[in-house]
């Protein structure tokens, strides 16, 4: 399968509103997966349409042994408070501390359409929000103070003279499968 072109910072994309999905349909059943093949190639562990210059509302999360494909995922509770150095593949190589909530509930849409909720806390509920941030144009820099935000940009300054035209092209490897046991969770064509 083919890996998609990772947008990065500059591309307008980055900052558009997604639009609402009305339905799961093969085509973006085949989006999601591609999105999670994109993500695993890039070592990262969440992926939002626009990052892949979509404007669904859609992302894709794989934390630990959680694969999630979120569609209109919309954060439906948050307590608490967390501070958690966060990094962004559309904004490679830079980091930054950022305040989040500590545990956020999201209410989105499966692979076959239907609604579920999921609870998250530390790396899993720091992705969700990132995550849902960027289907509404949001990236992790604007919840930074001046100062962080500041010397972040400093630092993709020295960076994105390698993505000359505002994308990040993945090298083909070759893809292996961490383990055989997530090959169920892929449902048959229809
Ligand atoms: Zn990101």
């Amino acid at each position: 399968m083919a890996l998609l072109d990772i947008h990065v910072l500059g591309s307008p994309i980055l900052r558009r509103e997604t639009e609402l999905v009305t339905q799961v349909t093969p085509e973006l059943r085949r989006l999601a997966d591609q999105m999670f093949e994109t993500m695993a190639a890039a070592k990262g562990v969440g992926l939002a349409a626009p990052q892949v210059g979509r404007s669904e509302r859609l992302c894709v999360i794989e934390v630990e042994e959680r694969r999630l494909a979120l569609f209109n995922p919309e954060i439906v509770h948050r307590e608490g408070a967390v501070r958690w150095e966060e990094g962004c593949l559309s904004i490679p190589e830079v980091f930054a501390d950022v305040d989040r909530a500590g545990l956020v509930r999201v209410r989105a849409l499966d692979l076959e359409g239907n609604p579920f909720e999921v609870e998250g806390t530390e790396l899993l509920g720091v992705a969700l929000q990132h995550e849902v941030d960027h289907l509404h144009g949001k990236l992790f820099l604007d919840r930074l103070s001046l100062l962080k935000r500041r010397s972040a940009l400093k630092a993709w300054d020295r960076e994105r003279d390698k993505y000359p035209e505002g994308l990040r092209v993945l090298p083909v490897t070759d893809v292996r499968e961490g383990s055989s046991a997530t090959s169920a969770a892929a449902p048959a064509d229809d």
